[in-house]
């Protein structure tokens, strides 16, 4: 067997040090071998193992931990179509009346290029986001008007169509898994369900470092800012947040410079602008996290 089309899919210049994913690379391995992988086999190898594409990946966890991040960098690396992203309450509220149309106005496209491609059609990636607000379980779902449970019922059909979405892989995401309709998690729907966690010390090192990479490579940061110490003192602190920390560290580094009085001070001093140690701990004043934090961390 050969594989034609590993080339044409897995893209010849990737790396996963230039994602700029911190943290997450056990997650990003398992997400790539559970849900990507089979795609770069050839199909009759795929064909002799019996084995069908994944469909749906669910992907879940705290707020602002990369799951966005991962989901476009993965199918960047495949060389998917860019994804489309769409949000639960925006299907709910907006689209009022034509909810079923506007999910299968998210399949058109690839359902198009499936018909005159088959199977060497690209990979069109969707990726629904606060999933849980439209698929919770039945009975608490949306507002009594029906509309959700038609949107349900439209996603799950479009799932079932086997055939049809061979080319189309569905990742919901979830900060609240445990509201989700199990009949969504059934075999065949979203059977790989990756959890994404809050960044780990080591994790959290690896997203300053990603945050702070322009500043470094033009010496913008002074000798005493240590890394490895923030990281430490972030404990439960997300990506989202720590890109908040390095945003609030760099605006307590310009505060200093704006007290200046003419444009040509300014200028002057701002080429001398430096973000200190100082500014980072003025910053973790300032930023904090939301989710996570339990008595034991609070002391
Ligand atoms: P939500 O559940 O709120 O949709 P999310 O988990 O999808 O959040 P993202 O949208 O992927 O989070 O990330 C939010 C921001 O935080 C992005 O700008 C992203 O660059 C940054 N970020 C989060 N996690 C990481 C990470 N592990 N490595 C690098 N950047 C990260």
């Amino acid at each position: 067997l050969n594989r034609p089309n590993a080339d044409a899919i897995i893209r010849p210049d990737f790396k996963f040090e230039d994602m700029g994913i911190g943290g997450l690379d056990k997650e990003f391995t398992s997400i790539f071998r559970r849900a990507f992988a089979s795609r770069i086999f050839p199909p009759a190898l795929i064909e002799k193992l019996g084995i069908t594409h994944v469909k749906g990946l669910l992907l879940y966890g705290p707020p602002g931990t990369g799951k966005t991040l991962i989901a476009r960098r993965i199918g960047k690396m495949l060389n998917a179509r860019e994804p489309k992203i769409v949000n639960g309450p925006e299907i709910l509220s907006k689209y009022v009346g034509s909810s079923e149309e506007n999910i299968r106005n998210l399949f058109k496209d690839a359902e198009a290029e499936y018909k005159s491609k088959g199977d060497s059609s690209s990979l069109h990636i969707i990726i629904f986001d606060e999933l849980d607000s439209v698929f919770k379980q039945r009975g608490s779902r949306g507002d009594g008007t029906g509309v959700a449970d038609n949107v349900v019922n439209q996603l799950l059909s479009k799932m079932d169509g086997v055939d049809q979405l061979n080319n189309i892989l569905i990742i919901g995401m979830t900060n609240r898994r445990d509201l989700i309709d199990e009949a969504l998690l059934r075999p065949g729907r979203f059977d790989v369900q990756v959890e994404i966690h809050l960044p780990d010390e080591y994790g959290r090192k690896q997203i300053l470092e990603i945050k702070t990479k322009k500043m470094k490579e033009n010496s913008m940061l002074t000798p005493d800012v240590n890394l490895n110490e923030l990281a430490s003192l972030t404990k439960n602190f997300s990506g989202a947040e720590l890109e908040g920390l390095v945003k609030s560290a760099s605006s307590f580094s310009i505060n200093r410079h704006i007290k200046v009085g003419t444009v040509a001070a300014i200028n002057e001093d701002v080429a001398n602008m430096k973000v200190t140690r100082a500014d980072f701990l003025n910053a973790l004043n300032e930023v904090k996290p939301a989710f996570g934090v339990n008595e034991e961390d609070l002391k």
